[in-house]
């Protein structure tokens, strides 16, 4: 879910972005060994639909419409149980492999991962909210679900030993990469701006 410095959102545990990919990279281990032997796209879908309840007891709840959002992680004092919501038109695109959607369902599988056992809601006049909510732009980086969800994320579609084998031992082009990866282009760019292991 993007955000604005404006928003309102739970700081969570700090985590660094060696830490984040570290975790991707256990989960892939876990849930699709493949991903970290060839270059491939990882089946997001899978995750959300199958993997997050076996091995995880998260439940995945398309809405009809999540307005103005278009997912969301609910923690376990929700009526629908913890797990992740989607609204209907951005499962629709998972659903056609849509490479936003692909990013978006990381995201919020990204929450799922890391933050659900951190959030807490309250009631306030029968309506749920989050504890603890500051200005996004009063919370560190570090210390952002926000800033976390996107790591992970593209951690998770696209691992860095996967990114180094095609990008220096094979030589791939970024178009090919956010092809064979499933990727947006916005992200390949990121990741090879960075410092390694970024
Ligand atoms: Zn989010």
């Amino acid at each position: 879910m993007r955000t604005s410095p404006t928003d309102l959102i739970t700081p969570v545990r700090p985590m660094t972005k060696v830490a984040i990919q570290q975790e991707a990279l256990a989960i892939l281990a876990r849930l699709y060994p493949e991903a970290l032997e060839t270059p491939c796209a990882v089946p997001i879908l899978r995750f959300l639909e199958e993997d997050m309840e076996f091995e995880y007891g998260l439940r995945l709840v398309v809405l009809e419409s999540m307005w103005p959002r278009e997912g969301g992680a609910r923690p376990q004092e929700h009526p629908d149980g913890a797990g992740i919501s989607f609204s209907q038109d951005r499962f629709d695109l998972l659903c056609r492999d849509n490479v936003s959607a692909r990013f978006l369902g990381a995201h919020e599988f990204g929450h799922a991962m890391l933050h659900l056992d951190q959030l807490q809601v309250e009631r306030q006049d029968g309506v749920p909210r989050f504890v603890g909510l500051k200005l996004r732009s009063q919370v560190k980086p570090y210390m952002d679900p926000e800033w976390q969800a996107d790591t992970f994320a593209s951690h998770l579609l696209l691992p860095e030993p996967m990114l180094r084998l095609v990008v220096n031992d094979l030589g791939w082009s970024e178009s090919r990469i956010a092809g064979v990866f499933r990727v947006p282009r916005a992200t390949i760019e990121i990741r090879l701006s960075s410092p390694r292991a970024a």
